[in-house]
């Protein structure tokens, strides 16, 4: 796919950024600029009371969003490397309070000793925690491991099951993983809350709701099942790369007018710009094997590699 509007605009100088956001721009920022007279900058103007937003009025704002999204990231992907459904459990498993990145440069040594749910299960403990001791919490996470190693192997032949609700009843899997796994290694699809989703569905007005399981419901009402696997990941990209938890950069943000939230963070264009993080930023992503369509670099291997770490921007929780 040639490069977007939308994504040019992310990469952009800062003034050219600027002129997008505002909305003067075709296609899909074309819309933006449309929403912009009912939400975003446009509607932040002082001595103006902005209007309350109807259900209406909000769900087809996010479903705009959600197509910016789709432009401006056309390759939104996991994050976490995998080759197997149960590599993608296992490792979505480990990316509890830690970054992808670290996941993935520790899982290629853990995947080639305990390759299969049998392997794993049989680990002697100590072992394992030594191998994914850089996940952190790796007491817990080694006894998770091996308490869903011998539940696969026992009542499921050894294969990551197929449902939410066989899912959850291994040892330390909840909602957010099982729908990691159900809609990444098995097509099914599924609306993945964690730290960045539930961020920016509050400062995008999709919800008010703290609880993941709330927000994943209020969220579900607003898009169609098929949209839901893609949508999780383009809304976390955009939660790692521009809005961020702490300094989000709204000055350089595609879809800025059509966030109620804009102004939560920097909106100077040029400062904005540099708190860009991975591709967009010039640094490398968090996998050690991207997809073939990923415009940046692949993660480096060894932890600690200037440029690497700063970028990783974890916080995934169940
Ligand atoms: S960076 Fe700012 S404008 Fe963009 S989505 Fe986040 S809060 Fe909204």
């Amino acid at each position: 796919m040639a490069e977007s509007k939308v994504r040019k605009a992310a990469a952009a100088p800062a003034g050219k950024t600027a002129r997008t956001t505002a909305g003067t721009t075709a296609g899909t920022a074309g819309a933006v600029g449309t929403v912009a007279k009912a939400a975003g900058p446009a509607a932040t103007k002082p001595g103006k009371p902005k209007k309350p937003e109807s259900h209406l009025a909000m769900v087809r704002r996010a479903r705009k969003i959600n197509r910016a999204l789709a432009e401006l990231y056309p390759y939104a992907h996991p994050e976490l490397d995998f080759e197997s459904p149960f590599e993608l459990l296992v490792a979505t498993v480990l990316s509890a309070q830690t970054t992808d990145l670290r996941v993935n440069q520790t899982t290629p040594v853990l995947f080639a000793t305990y390759p299969t749910p049998a392997a794993m299960a049989a680990a002697v403990p100590e072992e394992l925690e030594e191998i994914i001791r850089p996940t952190g919490f790796f007491r817990n996470k080694a006894k998770a491991l091996i308490g869903l190693s011998i539940t696969l192997r026992d009542n499921f032949g050894g294969e990551v099951p197929r449902t939410l609700d066989e899912m959850v009843t291994l040892p330390g899997v909840g909602r957010k993983t099982a729908n990691v796994v159900l809609g990444n290694a098995y097509g099914v699809p599924g609306i993945t809350v964690d730290t960045h989703f539930g961020r920016l569905a509050r400062r995008f007005g999709w919800t008010t709701e703290e609880d993941p399981v709330a927000v994943e419901a209020a969220v579900a009402e607003i898009f169609p099942k098929s949209e839901w696997t893609m949508l999780s990941h383009r809304v976390v990209f955009h939660g790692r790369r521009i809005c961020h938890s702490r300094k989000p950069a709204c000055g350089a943000c595609p879809i800025a007018a059509l966030c109620p939230s804009y102004g939560v963070g920097e909106i100077d264009p040029q400062k904005a710009a540099g708190l860009l993080k991975y591709e967009l930023g010039g640094q490398p992503g968090q996998r050690l094997r991207p997809p073939t369509d990923y415009p940046g670099a692949p993660a480096p291997s060894t932890p600690g590699v200037a440029g690497a770490e700063a970028a990783g921007d974890g916080g995934v929780t169940e």
